[in-house]
């Protein structure tokens, strides 16, 4: 399994993960993005894979699971947005009588085929992490092509037109986007979106640079009328998708880093020995949990 993955998700209950794009593309670089930078900065919209194979290997998780997840969703290893062939496999996934969500930073939406493609998902949740231009390139180190402005009015403009479900995620990061000034500005501009809800997040998996969780989410909750989800996930992995430990914890280690309880129930599915993870993934303390997360080149 190539662009699919299952796993519970602090949004979207259980989630068939789709990336339609290669590791690391993407229009920005966040500071506590879990990929590390991105070595693909860009806003070319490209086929990168061949769509049917995509929804092949959609249609071959689905046929293996034991559940039905609650939503398809399209998040990337990068920017989904970027794959020109998201509108396609939006429509085509759909078939299957499962919602579909889109988790996006949001940064391409002002563009007509952009929001056209994602007016078709049933669930778009895109990033909102600054509203003034200066912690934007702070903390999300967009591409140069693109203005927050821009980009906010395009969020904007599809918030009125778009019939299903629309969320902002905010990442507060200390000492980046959470002083008080900038708190009430994303604030505003949230009022201004007028989504059906905001998702609060903090960093609370070990992400690649040092950056900390904020301490004033619980101001920030208040003041963006979020929902609370800054807790880790429960659930299983589900690696009956995957032929062998390797295959799986590198397929979900690509996209996060594991808890050390996580990485060790997927061992003992494979009945597999620790050696194997150790080989492949660091093991790191963040917020005093134990994580392990994929060895960088
Ligand atoms: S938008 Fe997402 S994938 Fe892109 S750099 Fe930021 S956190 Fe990473």
């Amino acid at each position: 399994m190539k662009h699919v993955y299952l796993a519970p998700s602090r949004r979207l209950g259980i989630s068939l993960g789709v990336s339609p794009i290669p590791f690391k593309t993407c229009s920005y670089s966040c500071v506590y993005c879990q990929l590390g930078r991105t070595t693909r900065k860009s806003v070319e919209r490209k086929s990168y894979f061949s769509r049917e194979k995509i929804l092949a290997e959609v249609e071959d998780a689905l046929n293996k699971l034991s559940i039905a997840p609650d939503h398809i969703t399209f998040v990337g290893e990068g920017e989904p947005t970027l794959s020109k062939d998201l509108g396609w496999l939006i429509e085509k996934t759909k078939d299957s009588g499962i919602p579909v969500a889109v988790i996006t930073n949001g940064s391409l939406i002002f563009r007509e085929d952009v929001a056209s493609e994602l007016t078709n998902a049933d669930v778009v949740i895109p990033s909102l992490d600054a509203a003034s231009e200066r912690v934007f390139k702070r903390i999300n180190r967009p591409h140069p092509s693109l203005r927050l402005y821009e980009i906010i009015e395009g969020i904007e403009k599809f918030s009125r037109e778009f019939s299903g479900k629309l969320y902002i995620e905010v990442m507060l990061v200390k000492d980046y986007n959470d002083s008080s000034d900038e708190i009430m500005r994303i604030r505003e501009t949230i009022e201004r979106i007028d989504p059906d809800g905001v998702y609060l997040m903090t960093p609370i998996r070990p992400p690649c640079e040092d950056v900390r969780p904020s301490e004033r989410i619980e101001e920030a909750g208040i003041a963006f009328k979020a929902f609370n989800v800054i807790k880790p996930e429960h659930g299983e992995f589900h690696p009956e998708l995957y032929s062998s430990a390797e295959e799986a914890l590198r397929s979900i280690l690509q996209r996060h880093p594991l808890r050390e309880e996580q990485a060790m129930r997927v061992l003992r599915h494979f009945n597999a020995e620790k050696k194997i993870l150790e080989h492949i993934a660091e093991k790191i303390e963040f917020d005093s949990r134990v994580y392990y997360r994929l060895k960088l080149d």
